[in-house]
C-alpha cells in the first residue's frame, strides 16, 4: 500500500510544479506582516526617548539635548516593540528586503534634526 502513497507524492509534484521562487526574474511580493527594518521619519520625532527605554535589546540611544535618534541594526531583532509606544507614530517598520549589514560601523544609523537657520540679518 505504501507504494501508491508513494506515487500519489510523485504525481502531485509533477504536477504542482517547482516549490522555489523564481527570484530575481520574479520579484517576491511581501505581506503586510513582513518585517524589514525600522525607519523614523525624524522630523515628527519629539525625542522623548520611550522608544529606547522600551526596546529589549537596547538597540536604540535618544539625546533629546542633540536632537539625536540612532539605532543599531545589529542589535534590533525588529519587535516592532518602539513602533507601537511611539506616541507620535514617526517610527514605522519597513516590509520589504534590504541588504544585511556586515560591518559593526555601518550597522549604526544615525538620525539628527538640522538646526533650523538663522534668520537673515542675525
Ligand atoms: S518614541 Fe518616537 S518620538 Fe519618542 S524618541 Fe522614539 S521615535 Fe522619537
Ligand atoms: S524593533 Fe524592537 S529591537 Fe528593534 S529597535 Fe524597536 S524595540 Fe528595539
Amino acid at each position: 500500500m505504501r507504494i501508491f502513497v508513494m506515487a500519489k507524492t510523485v504525481a502531485r509534484n509533477l504536477l504542482k510544479g517547482p516549490a522555489t521562487l523564481m527570484y530575481p526574474k520574479r520579484k517576491r511580493v511581501y505581506t503586510a506582516i513582513t518585517r524589514g527594518r525600522i525607519e523614523n521619519e525624524i522630523e515628527k520625532c519629539i525625542f522623548c526617548g520611550l522608544c529606547g527605554k522600551r526596546c529589549p535589546t537596547y538597540a536604540l540611544t535618544v539625546s533629546k539635548e542633540n536632537k539625536e535618534w540612532v539605532i543599531d541594526r545589529l542589535k534590533c531583532c525588529i519587535c516592532n516593540l518602539c513602533v507601537e509606544i511611539c506616541p507620535v507614530k514617526c517610527l514605522s517598520t519597513h516590509n520589504h528586503y534590504f541588504s544585511p549589514v556586515t560591518e559593526r560601523l555601518t550597522a549604526l544609523c544615525k538620525k539628527r534634526l538640522a538646526a533650523p537657520a538663522p534668520d537673515a540679518g542675525d
